[in-house]
């Protein structure tokens, strides 16, 4: 039986993006003490930490040292090296465990594992060189999709094949990679839920998922789906968690077709953009789930208290100068989320809103619109 580490004990976090932020201000607010790693200094997460280390993954003293001064520890993003967790493990309790990570982190890898559990794919294959992607793209027909088996995440590290032309694209991303076929999907789901170490399973309820330029844009909640394709999916996820032997929260990415058939497209060991909403519109949000899942506590109630919607802000809002924050604040139905970060890129995440409504579709209509507001 593992140890419950209650309110007062210290929850180290790797990695110092918003998902860490969201966690810390959690933990703060049940009175834990946060320690967060991260490789660049006054990280989104950091700021709001009662101790911020900046120092690399490699950094063996570095990650032993953080580790040997904290009770439980827990990541923010998946792609912290193996060693890294390795030499954590020695000195705390780490969750999600590193087995759980090395599947998430390698594109090769968790669709082994998932394809061994019978759970439904997208047709795929390994690729480790242009012959292999040659034959690969000949049995999958066009057009198909070229990931890199890791550290790819929004797109990135991806292109489309629309023909054998493309075989020999310049921009095609490194090997190893999957080659998938393009999937004519109807919808976009994911399901967020968390699971305790003693099997404990809360399933939030199944998001919707609209995505631009590939990198999420709105989620609504709930997915405006047909109830029994919406219980199959949760029971996807539950089966997806209890066979990686999961601590912690886990989303899992689903392609809708016409059918009502669902194929996974991928899994994330963390918290997830799609299941922000939970922060404002359910009983319990997925960052204090999270905790509770690697402290030990029993999971808190994954209840929706009312349809929303949330929609990303992404860095190109600041283009033309800082966005009109009053206009957004005028709306009294919107929440505001920033995430601190001080260079607003094109892409990159700086903030979201949420909005709750009587259905999903008059949530996403005012978040549009409030969005809209910030110019
Ligand atoms: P991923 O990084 O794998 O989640 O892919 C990013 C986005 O690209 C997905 O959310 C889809 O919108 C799109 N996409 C990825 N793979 C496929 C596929 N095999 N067929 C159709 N669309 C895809």
């Amino acid at each position: 039986m593992s140890r419950v580490h209650g309110p007062g004990s210290r929850l180290g976090i790797m990695g110092g993006g918003q998902l860490g932020r969201m966690l810390a201000l959690a933990a703060r607010r049940l009175g834990y003490r946060v320690h967060v790693y991260a490789p660049g200094g006054r990280s989104p997460a950091g700021q709001v930490a009662d101790v911020e280390v900046t120092a690399g993954y490699q950094d063996e003293e570095a990650v032993r040292r953080f580790a040997s001064g904290v009770d439980v520890l827990t990541f923010e993003f998946e792609n912290v090296p193996a060693d890294t967790v390795r030499w954590a493990a020695e000195h705390c309790e780490v969750r999600p465990d590193a087995k759980a990570l090395a599947t998430a982190q390698n594109r090769i890898r968790e669709k082994t594992f998932l394809s061994d559990g019978g759970f439904p794919l997208v047709p795929w294959a390994k690729v480790t060189s242009s012959a292999e992607l040659s034959g690969a793209a000949a049995r999958l027909g066009y057009p198909a999709v070229l990931k890199t088996a890791e550290s790819g995440y929004d797109g990135k590290g991806q292109r489309k094949l629309e023909g054998p032309g493309d075989l020999a694209a310049a921009d095609l991303p490194p090997f190893p990679g999957v080659l998938e076929a393009w999937v004519p999907f109807v919808m976009e789901i994911s399901v967020v839920l968390a699971r305790g170490a003693d099997g404990s399973v809360a399933v939030f309820p199944v998001c919707e998922n609209i995505h631009r330029h590939h990198i999420l844009d709105v989620t609504l909640v709930p997915a405006r789906l047909d109830p029994a394709v919406a219980r199959r999916a949760e029971e996807l996820a539950s089966a997806v968690a209890a066979r990686l032997e999961f601590t912690g929260v886990l989303a899992v990415e689903m392609f809708v077709l016409a059918d009502g058939s669902l194929l996974v497209n991928e899994i994330a060991p963390r918290p997830h953009n799609s299941g922000h909403f939970t922060l404002d519109a359910c009983v319990t949000d997925q960052f204090e789930q999270q905790l509770r899942a690697v402290c030990g506590l029993p999971l808190g109630s994954p209840e929706l208290l009312r349809p929303c919607a949330m929609a990303n802000l992404l860095g190109e809002l600041w283009s033309r100068g800082e966005p009109d924050w009053a206009a957004v604040a005028a709306f009294g139905d919107a929440r505001i989320h920033l995430y601190g970060k001080e260079a607003a890129v094109a892409g990159r995440k700086m903030g979201h809103l949420t909005v709750l409504g009587a259905t999903a579709d008059t949530a996403l209509e005012r978040v549009r619109a409030a969005r809209a507001a910030l110019g």
